[in-house]
């Protein structure tokens, strides 16, 4: 058995994509827009349902920036985002020059605490500034607490944008990540579920959301013969060509939710006589993850002193490649001065939080590897 280097989620072609990718060039739409990014479109809203509707875009940053700028977020304004997620949630908020207020996770499923998140609200009101939005996070596939969390801004009136990046196909109560906000992100990244090799689209049940992404990231041209502007525009829109790849990926989606899944189930009961291992977990069946990552939590009490960094330290002396669970936000030097509302769920978190390869890709004896050095340690 080879001990080549195995990852944490890798591009996971299906096999037909370079078919479309050929039909691109056939063509010559080889061009932002066309008749792949159509189609691809419209696979997408076919898969997430409920009169779905979509703009492909050249990354889920840029949907999320785009979200904000059409909710109205500007110089000034302030916009609640969940601490623990990538940067890539925040930093759009800093591109419109408005501030984040972060708010801490729950122990459940790792995002969004509904508590806190209303205790920030109300913190903020009082201070005479109403927040613009609320941005939800999906993270690791798990779906947030989303009955709450709606409920909350209704009852205040504050938009959700919601960052389901890495929850395609993930979906809560029955409805997909994606469509449980007013507006939602969706993320193509190399290292996704699926991936366009970077790309990313914005969703939203109100087919006016998707007609002004569309209109603000191809530079927000007006309807004149000329170049006529009334707006700041973007150039966003997703390429013809890596579209095509988007196309063939979405022939195996469900195929790479099962395989993800089906990682995630090795993983659990390889470990279920391990006491100081757990795992981030759909809290009742209303939750259903697509488990992008499969993330562990070491109860340093239970395992003798072993860390996340020594797990993480052993399997890449074997040649295994695994990350600590996000930093979150408010530790972000960037984001230090940013106002933060929480008790410390998402730092513990992140001390005791490991990510494992769970790449649709890996094959049966790579698991192995990854689970004898887990057990070697923990023995
Ligand atoms: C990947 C990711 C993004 C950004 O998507 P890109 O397509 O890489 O721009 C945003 N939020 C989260 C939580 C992500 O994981």
């Amino acid at each position: 058995m080879n001990n080549n280097r195995i990852w944490l989620s890798l591009a996971h072609m299906g096999g037909r994509e370079q078919e479309f990718i050929q039909e691109a060039f056939d063509t010559n739409w080889v061009v932002p827009m066309g008749p792949n990014v159509d189609a691809f479109e419209k696979d997408l809203a076919t898969f997430l349902g409920e009169g779905s509707h979509v703009a492909a875009l050249s990354a889920g940053t840029a949907a999320l920036h785009l979200g904000l700028v059409i909710l109205d977020v500007k110089a000034g304004d302030e916009v609640l985002c969940q601490s623990f997620t990538f940067s890539a949630s925040a930093n759009p908020i800093a591109y419109q020059g408005a501030t984040p207020i972060f708010v801490d996770s729950e122990k459940d499923t790792w995002n969004m605490s509904p508590e806190h998140l209303e205790r920030a609200i109300k913190d903020r009101l009082s201070t005479g500034k109403k927040p613009k939005a609320i941005i939800p996070v999906h993270l690791y596939g798990m779906p947030a607490k989303m009955d709450e969390i709606i409920a909350i801004s209704n009852k205040y009136e504050i938009p959700i944008l919601e960052d389901a990046a890495e929850a395609l196909g993930s979906k809560y109560k029955n409805t997909h990540c994606g469509l449980l906000g007013d507006i939602s992100a969706l993320s193509f990244n190399g290292n996704k579920i699926i991936t366009t090799s970077g790309g990313g689209a914005l969703v939203a049940k109100d087919e006016d959301f998707v007609k002004k992404a569309r209109f603000l990231a191809t530079q927000a041209r007006d309807a004149a013969p000329h170049y006529q502007h009334t707006h700041i525009g973007y150039n966003y829109r997703m390429s013809n060509v890596v579209a095509g790849i988007g196309r063939g990926q979405m022939l195996v989606l469900p195929e790479r939710i099962e395989q993800r899944r089906a990682n995630n189930c090795y993983y659990r009961e390889a470990f279920s006589n391990i006491d100081a291992i757990s795992f981030q977990s759909e809290p009742t069946p209303d939750f259903y993850s697509n488990y992008w990552l499969t993330s562990i939590l070491i109860d340093t009490e239970k395992s003798n002193g072993v860390t996340r960094e020594d797990l993480r330290l052993a399997l890449d002396a074997a040649n295994i490649e695994s990350r600590p669970l996000w930093k979150p936000m408010h530790l972000q030097p960037i984001f230090k001065d940013c106002p933060y509302y929480g008790e410390g769920v998402s730092d513990d978190l992140f001390d005791r939080g490991l990510c494992l390869p769970s790449g649709s890709i890996l094959e049966r004896h790579e698991l192995e590897r990854v689970v004898g050095v887990v057990k070697a340690l923990f023995k």
